[in-house]
Formats: C-alpha cells, sequence, structure tokens
C-alpha cells in the first residue's frame, strides 16, 4: 500500500486523515482520534509482545515496557494500526517471543509494510535522503540520524527502509 492508498482506504472508514498523513512525524494519536480507536499501557499483554490490537474492544494495547520509547511506541501504534486497516482476523501481537503460522506471518508483515510507508513514506523518504545527502552532504550515519529525527522513529527502522528501498548498501551504517 503507497500512503496515497492508505488515506484512501482509511476514507472509505468515514475518517479523512489527509492533512494527518502529510505533516511530519505524522502524528499517530490524531489518527487514532480520527478511527476512534483506543490505546492504551497494558502489564499483560500474551507472550509479553510489545503491542495488539484488540477487534472487540477497538483498542491498541502497548506493552508497559515500552513506557519512556516514544519512536518505539510509534512503530508499534503504526504496526497495530496496519491489522485494524487491513481488517486482520483475531488477535495478533508484536513480539519477538511469538510464534507465528505462515498465515499470520503474512498478516505481519502486511502490518509492518503499512506501519513503514505510514510513518516513512517512500517518496518522502527518498526526497529527505536525497536532500540530506546532496544538499546538506551529510555522511550516510548522519543522513539515517537525520532521517530518524525528521519522521521520529528508530534508527534501526531507519536503516531497514533505507536498505529495502536500496538507498544504502548494508545495514551496517
Ligand atoms: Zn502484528
Amino acid at each position: 500500500m503507497t500512503i496515497t492508498e492508505i488515506i484512501e482506504k482509511i476514507k472509505g472508514m468515514n475518517a479523512d486523515v489527509t492533512n494527518i498523513v502529510n505533516a511530519y512525524p505524522v502524528d499517530l494519536l490524531a489518527i487514532l482520534e480520527a478511527l476512534k480507536i483506543g490505546c492504551y499501557y497494558s502489564e499483560n499483554i500474551e507472550n509479553n509482545a510489545d503491542g495488539k490490537y484488540c477487534p472487540n474492544e477497538n483498542n491498541i494495547l502497548i506493552n508497559k515496557n515500552k513506557k519512556g520509547k516514544s519512536d518505539q511506541i510509534r512503530m508499534i501504534i503504526a504496526h497495530e494500526l496496519g491489522h485494524y486497516i487491513h481488517q486482520h482476523e483475531g488477535q495478533l501481537y508484536k513480539g519477538n517471543e511469538v510464534n507465528y503460522s505462515v498465515f499470520e506471518l503474512q498478516q505481519e508483515r502486511e502490518a509492518n509494510d503499512f506501519a513503514n510507508e505510514l510513518l516513512m513514506p517512500k517518496e518522502k523518504f527518498i526526497e529527505k535522503f536525497k536532500e540530506y545527502k546532496n544538499s546538506e552532504q551529510k555522511d550516510k550515519k548522519e543522513i539515517i540520524v537525520a532521517l530518524a529525527n525528521f519522521f521520529f522513529v528508530p534508527i534501526e527502522n531507519v536503516k531497514a527502509r533505507a536498505y529495502n528501498i536500496g538507498l544504502i548498501e548494508n545495514l551496517f551504517v
């Protein structure tokens, strides 16, 4: 899904987030508000996962141990929002201790792709990368840090995004 498709999909859910999505860093709480999705810390998410979307309550739960790690929390919320937007059935959790079936893995990938595109839209990502590189003459490490600040996401996620788009040759920046 591109960011344009995400906006259209959300419009189909009777919420217009065009202005929210086109300002950086993307205001996730405003999106949650527009979609009337609650977001809370929880001490007991199954498998000690990072986050969870609860379809019945229309809530996103964030593992309490992430408190204070705002950039990581943003990735988790965006991921869980991906499950909501894709209308994935059942309850899926994001966490390292979870064993997924092949079908679930595909849904996890969809949620991750959604999160990356929502918080770091490909076009904008490339535009900013080139701006930092060419106009500001930053080296790769500086570019990654600048992008992480601009999009307000963890450096590791910026590296992975840059690598997957083909802007860097390896993850050892
Ligand atoms: Zn997930």
